[in-house]
């Protein structure tokens, strides 16, 4: 077998595999800058996820396994690990823990990607009145108007990747504040004309882009990264808000058509 040669990561790889990680290990909670004395230190290593130069019992307990990438040196076939993980990750190989590791870098690739599409999707500024709205209004949930409806939609729009536990709150958000939303809307409307339109047609982008570029049509994954841009554009003012937001347009049908 030929050798492959260690490639010095260039400072910009470095900080993109720190970034994706959020700066904490990803096998377990520690915190990947450390303090000692306090003196800044750096607590963690770039890790091979396939071995850079497998001996030869890793290369069978590996053989047949994915590999991210073909150059063992690409981003995609490292990531950043504390210490003690990388030398448990090491020694013994195991393909348990690799499978696993393959996972956890899958996630954060794809939502490396969905982060590069922010860029893409703008949404008005009147989506911060509803947000300032729903985080911020008194709600009586015991009024009649609360929705009826039918949760039959949800049900058949969604697959088998939505849990139930997201169900639920999805359906709970539409009862809640279905009615609520869509006044508001009416009555940003009266103000500017066409913004229902407008945020709708944004937000329909937003979710094929996302569709288009999830391969696997995941779309709890879809869901999330729906609520993690929308709570980003409106700068983390509520994740609830968010959340109610973006079922709305479930039932809406610009999501999940
Ligand atoms: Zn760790």
């Amino acid at each position: 077998m030929k050798e492959n040669n260690r490639k010095k990561i260039s400072r910009y790889d470095e900080l993109q595999l720190f970034a994706e990680v959020d700066g904490v290990c990803p096998n377990c909670p520690t915190i990947l800058i450390g303090d000692k004395v306090g003196k800044k230190r750096k607590d963690y290593e770039i890790a091979h996820i396939y071995p850079l130069n497998p001996k030869a019992d890793e290369f069978e307990i590996l053989k047949n396994q994915e590999i991210l990438n073909e150059d063992l040196n690409h981003i995609h076939n490292l990531i950043c690990l504390c210490l003690k993980c990388h030398n448990e990750f090491d020694n013994p190989r195991t393909l348990e823990e690799y499978l696993n590791l393959v996972k956890k870098k899958k996630d954060l690739i794809r939502l490396t990607k969905e982060k590069s599409i922010w860029i893409n999707s703008n949404i008005e500024n009147e989506i911060f009145q509803i947000i300032d709205f729903l985080a911020n209004e008194d709600f009586d949930f015991n009024q009649e108007d609360i929705l009826n409806y039918n949760p039959k939609t949800i049900d058949e729009k969604t697959n088998s990747t939505i849990t139930k536990l997201v169900k639920r709150k999805i359906h709970k958000n539409i009862q809640d504040y279905f009615n609520q939303v869509k006044s508001k809307f009416r009555e940003l409307d009266t103000l500017q004309p066409g913004t229902t339109e407008t945020i709708s047609i944004q937000i329909k982008q937003h979710y094929l882009l996302l569709k288009k570029h999830n391969s696997e049509k995941n779309q709890k994954e879809i869901f999330d990264a729906m609520i993690e841009w929308l709570n980003k554009r409106t700068n983390n003012q509520s994740y609830e808000s968010s959340e109610i937001i973006i079922s709305y347009f479930i039932q809406n049908c610009e999501i999940f058509e």
